[in-house]
């Protein structure tokens, strides 16, 4: 077994690979870029060997500087995760010449399977199920409509070259061919520099299920079962489970041996996924990813053993940990990917600080335990740009998929994120629905349940407006000198401190006098620790956490979010209401210049700072007559949606 590794990744995967290999006693070495420098994953490992600037393309996808930092540290062997060059052969031929071992399949099966035209022709000499389709060589035009025709429709055309739900095109008549064609070949050299297509007939009610591969180089090949990767958007993956639900024993073994004979067929050695379409008692090949998935916790979980500890295992020259027969499913598995994005704006990826950050307790790596959280920052890193914006995967484990989608619920209705936008809530509604519990899944699930994945918004419940209205007077009471009321003017009758709250849309009364709280007319007490409060509302215990944001609070209460913008009218004297009086970035974007000096007096109107959002310029201007006492940012600067830009004093 290897003594140091070099891990040439970042985030959650990194920190992954890392807490395998301190457990069997091996030394890890990291690599980062500049925007990594404070990182989770460069904290979690023994050594840290800086790359060069924040994109991919000047650090974590430069060959050489990986290399020389394997040769530096004197790291025998190179873990790539997945993305960045875990899929790269030339990458893995550049490590076997420097002689230091990588992680993963052979080149030549890497470049086996790396085009789908290709992995298809080899595919089909193995026996291996295809979708009905066409992936010749030949690609005048004129040739493949005949073949779409032949084929029938709807039919798929897909990027040879092609990824992460890049570069597809469905058709529905032959009429259109030609258009979809055209436009898909286009993205296609864009994305990735080839413009060769391969056509297939589009299932219409498909489901992804996937199966886990594992060869060591004594010949030896298994499957560790399959995964459910039906739930999508956008053709990405964001809820997996395993076992699939519903799959007889009979054909869970036909897709696990078909599996092993497309590995063997291009000579494949460690841990790979044959990713499968499938319709009704069919399914067929789609392509193989040659490196661990991003959702490979689940099979660890219903397996019980570490996929990374059998990547290290076959890569120093073991024999696999377990034999087929010895491989059992136990229960099930499920994991959520929470992404930085905006479900609402069509699944907009987001960037921003994660300014408050809570998971579910972490309890175990494999079962057991119930619940795991793998993640790749803390509370205070930011989300950036320059990577993908995924901020965690929550993995439970339970008896049966009932279990476990209750336990998904709950890690779900716990995990707290604030300062940018996610998908928590939508994952949590999709996890609930009807829909998802049946266990009749198919690709289309997201779109066939819009309404009930995307409700009208409701006004919020008493409690958590009672938990808002406690933190505001728990913030008041904070920053006034005496009494909690003497920073704003309440009003004063008889000793009783009236005051009427604007909370988002809804108005609350609260009173405080002798005999303590009263919230709309009802005692309450409140008690405090931190950010977490517990109430007693009439008879009503109310717990929940409240994080402020500027002037928006995060209500966190029964497992949901609600955030309420807190309108005070005498902070909000003499400003500007078409801007709400704050100057926050409008939306996540980049600032492009600042037009006045610190300390400037200028009039309302003046225009202050120019900053950049969605390929549009926005101007930021004096809300009223005042002075710049500060600008938070420069131009260059990235910044999050609500960002407060500079500080103003009227
Ligand atoms: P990528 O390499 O970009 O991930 P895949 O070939 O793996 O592309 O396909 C991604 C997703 O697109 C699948 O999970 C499935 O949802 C959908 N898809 C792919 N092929 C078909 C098909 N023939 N019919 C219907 N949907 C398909």
């Amino acid at each position: 077994m290897f003594t140091k590794i070099l891990i040439a990744n970042r985030g959650e995967i990194a920190c992954r690979v890392a807490t395998t290999a301190r457990r069997l006693g091996i030394k890890t070495v990291a690599v980062y870029s500049d925007a990594d420098a404070g990182s989770k994953h460069v904290a979690a490992c023994d050594e840290a060997v800086h790359l060069g600037p924040a994109t991919a393309k000047e650090s974590y996808l430069v060959m050489e500087k990986i290399l020389a930092a394997a040769k530096a540290t004197g790291a025998q062997a190179i873990h790539p995760g997945y993305g960045f060059l875990s899929e790269n052969e030339d990458f893995a031929e550049a490590c076997a010449k420097a002689g230091v071992t990588f992680i993963g399949p052979p080149a030549s099966a890497i470049s086996a399977m790396g085009l789908k035209s290709e992995a298809k022709s080899r595919m089909e000499k193995a026996k291996v199920p295809l979708v009905p389709g066409y992936h010749g060589a030949d690609q005048a035009p004129a040739l493949l409509h005949q073949q779409a025709d032949r084929i029938g429709y709807p039919v798929l055309i897909k990027a040879s070259a092609g990824g992460g739900g890049k570069g597809m095109r469905a058709v529905d008549r032959s009429a259109d061919f030609l258009a979809a064609l055209e436009s898909c070949k286009r993205e296609a050299i864009n994305a990735f520099g080839d413009d060769a297509v391969l056509i297939e007939k589009y299932l219409t009610k498909p489901r992804h299920i996937e199966v886990q591969v594992f060869a060591d180089t004594h010949g030896e090949c298994v499957y560790l079962f399959e995964r459910d990767c039906s739930v999508q958007r956008r053709h990405q993956k964001v809820l997996e489970e395993a076992p699939a639900p519903g799959l007889s024993e009979a054909r869970r073994k036909a897709m696990g041996e078909a599996a092993v004979a497309a590995a063997k067929a291009v000579g494949y050695v460690g841990a790979g996924t044959v990713e499968f379409i499938a319709e009704g008692e069919q399914f067929y090949f789609m392509e193989m990813n040659t490196r661990l998935q991003v959702e490979h916790p689940v099979t660890e979980m219903i397996t019980g053993f570490d996929l990374v500890e059998w990547q290290l295992r076959v890569a120093s020259g073991e024999r696999l940990p377990a034999t087929q027969a010895e491989l059992k499913i136990r229960g099930h598995a499920l994991e959520a990917r929470v992404y930085a994005e905006n479900p609402e704006k069509g699944f907009l990826p987001a960037i921003g600080t994660l300014s408050h950050l809570r998971f579910p307790e972490h309890v175990s790596f494999v079962r057991d335990g119930a619940v795991r959280v793998d993640s790749g920052v803390r509370e205070g890193d930011a989300i950036t740009p320059f990577y993908d914006p995924m901020i965690a995967k929550l993995i439970v484990w339970g008896e049966d998929r009932e279990l476990a989608l209750t336990r998904m619920a709950d890690a779900l209705g716990k995990t707290q994120i604030v300062g940018l936008a996610t998908n928590v809530a939508f994952l949590k509604r999709l996890v609930e629905s009807k829909a998802f519990a049946s266990g009749d899944l198919d690709t289309g699930l997201i779109a066939k349940n819009h309404d009930v994945l995307f409700p009208a918004a409701k006004a919020p419940v008493d409690t958590v407006l009672a938990l808002a209205a406690a933190a505001v007077l728990a913030r008041e009471a904070e920053s006034a000198d005496a009494d909690p009321w003497s920073s704003r003017s309440g009003w004063r009758l008889n000793q009783v401190f009236l005051r009427s709250l604007k909370l988002g849309s809804s108005e609350v009364q609260v009173a405080y006098g002798h005999s303590g709280y009263r919230f709309n007319g009802q005692p309450m007490t409140v008690t405090r620790d931190g950010l977490d409060y517990q109430l007693m509302l009439g008879e009503q215990p109310v717990r929940g956490t409240v994080v402020f944001e500027g002037e928006t609070l995060h209500v966190f209460h029964a497992g949901t979010v609600t955030a309420l913008e807190l309108f005070d009218a005498i902070a909000h004297a003499g400003q500007d209401e078409g801007q709400g009086g704050k100057l926050v970035a409008p939306m996540p974007g980049k600032i492009v210049a600042l037009l006045c000096g610190q300390g400037a007096a200028v009039k309302k109107g003046t225009p202050l700072l120019v900053m950049e959002a969605m390929k549009m310029e926005h101007t930021i201007t004096a809300p009223a007559d005042g002075t710049v006492a500060e600008f938070l940012f420069s131009p260059g600067d990235q910044v999050s949606e609500g960002a407060e830009l500079l500080k103003f004093s009227l």
